[in-house]
This record gives structure tokens, sequence and C-alpha cells, in this order.
């Protein structure tokens, strides 16, 4: 009991209206609202004591009721290879987590992660080997990109949910980041600029096309049908795959927004001709875009990703199919650029210490 009446609250949390509502609350101009989501939105401050338009007086009080929530550098990998950077993040309850920063010609793209671990379970990804620990609350969504903005001095413009975790298994968190992310009153990142990586909850995909959001929906398909993608993903096994194109479409229906499918390609799996002409059909009618990742491969399982010239006429065929389909292009491959492939690593060298 004691212990919860002193939990300060997740003050990064708040959006700019309940923070207007706790200031008001608590008998103080509302004002002081605005002055406060500013310094943690835009200026990104993540101590009181930095509030300098704010009395001594006042930013102690804010200390006792409220908490910053910690998202502290633990480790930095820069790519000699590629403008990518990778970061490793610790949370204040000591959870690590891992986000990646891409420099493209068009503007910095972060990666971030939704949850500390995954319960999803599809095969071939290192984040769900130690299943699922917590979720992410927004502050620590929002928290890996104003860290990385601070540690890099770079702005950026694109996030991607693609990192740890699925975000439509932490829906209310999810989106109440991508809102903040993307208010006036913080960053101000363009909706259109943000996209969300799902393995296909269903249900959840079709509560998101009402939220008058104008976010890309990625969709992780990775099989040309049921049986295939039952075999990497066991989140098929609860919804099949006509009602995962289904809830896609309505998705582009409600929104206008163009769906992007990422398969990951594995050889012997995957890859074959029957594979990339079943796609052609499932793909050919819909106004979409079609993301290729060779499997990176993980210690832990034996898959493994074709050729480079398999790879490449597999994308051939669905092209000359009227397919919109790209290779996505390695980044950060000797940084542990895999997903999850960081994190694990300093879990697993944790463990044997
Ligand atoms: N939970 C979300 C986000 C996961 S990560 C989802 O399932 O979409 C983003 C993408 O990377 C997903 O398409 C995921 O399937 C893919 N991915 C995960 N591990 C991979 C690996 N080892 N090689 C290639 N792609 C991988």
């Amino acid at each position: 009991m004691e212990k919860n009446r002193l939990q300060k609250k997740d003050i990064v949390s708040f959006n700019y209206e309940e923070i207007l509502a706790e200031m008001e609350n608590a008998g103080e101009k509302q004002f002081r609202g605005k002055q406060i989501y500013s310094w943690l939105h835009e200026k990104l401050a993540d101590d009181f004591s930095q509030m300098t338009n704010l009395s001594k007086t006042f930013r102690e009080k804010l200390d006792n009721l409220y908490e910053i929530k910690k998202v502290s550098l633990a480790a930095r990998q820069i790519s000699k290879k590629d403008p990518t950077e990778k970061f490793l993040f610790e949370l204040a309850d000591g959870s690590m987590i891992e986000s990646v920063l891409m420099k493209y010609d068009y503007g910095n793209s972060v990666c971030v992660s939704s949850q500390v671990g995954c319960r999803m379970g599809c095969l071939f990804c290192a984040s769900t080997l130690g299943g699922l620990e917590r979720n992410l609350t927004p502050s620590e969504m929002l928290g890996q990109i104003y860290q990385i903005q601070k540690l890099t001095g770079e702005r950026v413009s694109n996030v991607v949910v693609m990192g740890t975790g699925e975000p439509l298994d932490n829906y209310d968190n999810f989106l109440k980041f991508v809102r903040m992310l993307s208010d006036g009153h913080g960053l101000h990142i363009s909706q259109r600029n943000i996209t969300a990586s799902t393995c296909g909850i269903v249900p959840n995909m079709k509560r998101l096309a009402e939220e008058k959001l104008q976010i890309t929906l990625a969709l992780s398909l990775h099989g040309s049908n049921q049986e295939k993608r039952k075999k990497l993903m066991p989140i098929a096994g609860k919804y099949e795959l006509a009602e995962v194109m289904e809830a896609c479409d309505y998705y582009f229906d409600r929104t206008g927004r163009r769906p992007t499918f990422e398969y990951s390609l594995v050889k012997g799996v995957n890859d074959s001709e029957d594979d990339a002409r079943e796609l052609v059909l499932l793909l050919r009618d819909r106004n979409c875009h079609l993301n290729l990742i060779p499997v990176n491969p993980v210690k832990e399982r034996d898959f493994e990703r074709p050729d480079r010239k398999n790879a490449l006429a597999f994308k051939n065929k669905l092209e000359k199919n009227g397919i919109n389909v790209t290779i996505r292009r390695e980044r950060g491959s000797d940084i542990d650029g895999a997903c999850g492939q960081l994190r694990k690593r300093y879990a697993d060298m944790k463990k044997e210490r």
C-alpha cells in the first residue's frame, strides 16, 4: 500500500490534454501544463531541473509527484558499412530494449521496439526467443526516439515500429505513442512517415483502421498460403490468411493508405517458383507494396537466406507480373543489425557471467 501511494506518475506518457488536466486539477495555471509538455516533448528534457522557466519550488513539487522514466543508453554500435547505428537502452526496471537509426537521403528513420520481448513466436525471429517480458509504455517508445535525437544531434523524420515486440499486442500504448509522436505540440512527425508492422492480429488491425490515422500498416506475410504461413508464424493458427488479407483491405478502404507486405525469404521454405507464383495471385489485384527481406540467420534456428541470385529471380518473377516489389537493402549487418540480436547477445553475455 505504502509503496503504491509513493509511486510516481509516468509524466511522459501523459498526452497534451492530460497534462493540461493534471495541472488544472492541481490548481495550477493551464500554461504551466503547456510549458511542461514543451519541455518534455519538444526540448526533450529528461530531468525537472532542466525546466528553467518553472520556479524551483514548482520543479521540486513535480519531482515528488512525477517520474520522467529513464531510457538510458547502455551500448551504441556504429556500422562501418552504412549510415546505421544501433542503440541498446536500459529502462528504469533494468529491462533492455534496442532501437536502430538508419540515415537515408530522404531523412533519418528510427526503428523502435514496442515491447520487452515478444510472445508471437515467429520461428525465424530472435526477439521472441525469451518470450514476452512486458509492454512498453508510450513514454518508453517515445524515449527511444528522443534519446536518439539527443545522442546523435540528428532530427528524426521517419519512424518504423519494427523492433522487438508486436505493436498490436500492446494496442493502447502503441496508439497513444503514435498520436503523441505526431502531435504538433511535440516532435510533430507526420503520420505518413510512420509505419507499424504487425504479424496479423486481425481484430486490432480492424480497430486501427477506425482510428483515423494516416500511418502505413505493414503486414508480415512470410507465406503465400495458409499452410506455409503457419509453418513460420504461430499466429497464423489463430487467424486464417484470408481473414488477414481482408483486414488489410479494410485498413486500405478506411484510411486510403496502401499496405506494405513483408516477406522474409527463407531458403527452401518459401522461396520457390511456386511460392512466387502464388504470391502473385495473392497480391496482384491489391494496391500494395511488397518488401522482400532475405532472412537474417539467428543462431538458435537453422534458417538460411537464399543466394542473392535466387532472391533476385524471385523478385523478378513478381515484378514481371506487375507486383510493386523491392528487396530490403541490408543495413548494419556488422552491428547485430537483425531484429533482437543486440539485445539477445547482451542477455546471453549476462547469463554467462
Ligand atoms: N511484430 C511485428 C514487428 C516485428 S519485426 C511483426 O511481426 O511484423 C519487423 C519485421 O522483421 C517482421 O516482418 C518480422 O517478421 C521480420 N523479421 C524478424 N526476424 C527476422 C529475421 N531474422 N530475418 C528477417 N526478417 C525478420
